[in-house]
């Protein structure tokens, strides 16, 4: 008797964060995941490192795995593991083939169920700023396949508005059926291709030259066309298209979202270091310092699992004084239990040393974990001031390979630190010219315009 439920999850359109509480969930706790090619990649980031996931999307061309092959591993997995989820692109239930696995189950015992999700087919118009409905326009809405085999017609449904999944190969059917239908030729008709996607791009056009229009602007999949009056409403509520888009090439891209639409790409990444006997040394004599000073939430993390490993923990800190770099590491801090004696306003190296001038560093002994060959700012300025430094490093930037990403698309390119842009310009070369480069502070700036990269400094209100 099969012990697992297989779980057909709507994954989204596209933007990640469109994923349900419910789905998301499921994602992280399957022990296989069986994924369509059109989700976004981004979701299976959340998976358990031991759970099995499997590719079997399908292209528009060529079917990777062909359906009664799908259903047959559903069953099979299921047979296997706990939790099995079939993570599929939009709605699992919408032109996604979900009934015909929902009732593979039914007829091999398995248990199932079905979690919603965000459908491309309403989503795509959302983000181009155009409404199904309306009251002023019309009542109702047809959703309908453009894909049928060369002989067949399309039959066009009596609506207001009607909108076309797997159509891109098709558009001369699905205008002729239109215009057949008694749709007047100077209709408007849009295409949404990759839509809630950061690079998603919107063609609008008049029925009677659409054909031509869409192959002028080469539309690609996957796509969505709507036909009717809201598609006017397209330029004055195009919210999506006009945010900028940012990408952020370090880890933490959670406190950039105000800035635009993020893309996220990963180029360096922290990992631990192969020794640590200097760490665990400063570890060995911590009452000996008046002070630690953390310049970034990952070396408050790597200080602390040292620290655990070594039998201790925060009460091991209690005679020395801490300082952290900014709002960010302070909050790190607090997550072990530790709130921070000194955060400057200025979230730097240099606002730091301003707030160390205030005090008496004289005689002072410093203890400054931080990732291995950082800027030497902050030890050279509390020399300075008198202060005996011992900079430990407690973490390494390496690079990491990211996923691709469509640099033409990009308004913005945000380098959170000297590592990223050296990783960025070994990966992409330059940034295109319309893009334009922005960075947290002078190190990093100083960095990328060592390599030619004019990148001006974000405001800390911006971040
Ligand atoms: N179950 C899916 C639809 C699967 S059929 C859903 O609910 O979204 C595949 C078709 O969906 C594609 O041919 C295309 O028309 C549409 N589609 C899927 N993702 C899309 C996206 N991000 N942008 C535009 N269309 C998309």
């Amino acid at each position: 008797m099969p012990k697992g439920k297989v779980y057909l999850v709507g994954a989204g359109p596209g933007d990640p964060e469109l994923i349900t509480l419910k789905g998301y969930g499921l994602i992280c706790q399957a022990d296989v995941i069986l994924h369509d090619h059109l989700i976004p990649t981004e979701l299976l980031q959340l998976a358990r490192a031991e759970a099995e996931v499997i590719t079997v999307g399908k292209f528009a061309s060529q079917h990777t795995m062909p359906q009664d092959r799908i259903n047959a591993l559903l069953i099979e997995k299921a047979g296997q593991h706990r939790i099995v989820v079939r993570l599929k692109g939009g709605d699992p239930f919408l032109f996604g083939r979900g009934g015909e696995e929902a009732e593979a189950c039914i007829e091999a015992g398995v248990d199932f169920e079905v979690v919603p999700g965000v459908t491309s087919a309403l989503a795509a118009p959302s983000y181009a700023g155009i409404p199904p409905t309306h009251r002023d326009f019309t009542p109702n809405v047809a959703i309908v396949t453009g894909h049928r085999k060369a002989d067949e017609e399309i039959e066009i449904p009596n609506a207001g508005t009607v909108i076309f999944l797997m159509g891109v190969s098709n558009i001369e059917k699905i205008v002729a059926s239109l215009l057949k239908a008694g749709w007047p030729p100077q209709t408007k008709i849009a295409a949404v291709e990759r839509g809630t996607f950061y690079n998603q791009r919107v063609i609008v056009g008049a029925l009677e030259s659409f054909v031509q229009t869409v192959k002028q602007a080469d539309l690609g999949t996957p796509a969505v066309f709507i036909v009717g009056k809201v598609v006017e409403l397209h330029e004055k509520l195009n919210w999506f298209g006009r945010k900028p888009r940012v990408l952020v090439l370090g880890t933490h891209p959670e406190k950039y979202t105000h800035l635009g639409t993020i893309v996220h790409r990963p180029i360096v990444k922290c990992v631990g270091l192969e020794d640590y006997s200097t760490l665990d040394g400063a570890i060995r004599a911590i009452e000996d310092f008046d002070w630690l000073v953390f310049t970034s939430a990952n070396g408050v993390r790597f200080f602390f699992e040292r620290l655990r490993l070594s039998g201790l923990d925060a009460r091991a800190l209690r005679s020395a004084r801490i300082a952290v770099i900014g709002k960010t590491t302070a909050r790190r801090l607090i997550s072990f239990g530790i709130l921070a004696d000194l955060v400057p306003d200025t979230e730097s190296s240099a606002g730091l040393l301003e707030e160390f001038k205030k005090l008496d560093m004289q005689g002072k002994e410093v203890l400054l974990p931080q990732a291995a060959a950082s800027s030497e700012e902050l030890r050279e300025g509390l020399a300075a001031m008198g202060a005996t430094v011992q900079e430990v490093p407690v973490y390494q930037t390496v690079e990491s390979e990211p996923a691709d990403v469509d640099l033409e698309r990009i308004d913005k390119i945000l380098f959170t630190s000297g590592s990223t842009v050296r990783a960025f310009v070994k990966r992409f070369g330059r940034i295109p010219s319309h893009a334009r480069a922005c960075c947290l502070g002078a190190p990093t700036q100083a960095e990328a315009a060592k390599h030619g990269i004019d990148a001006e400094i974000l405001p800390q209100s911006d971040w």
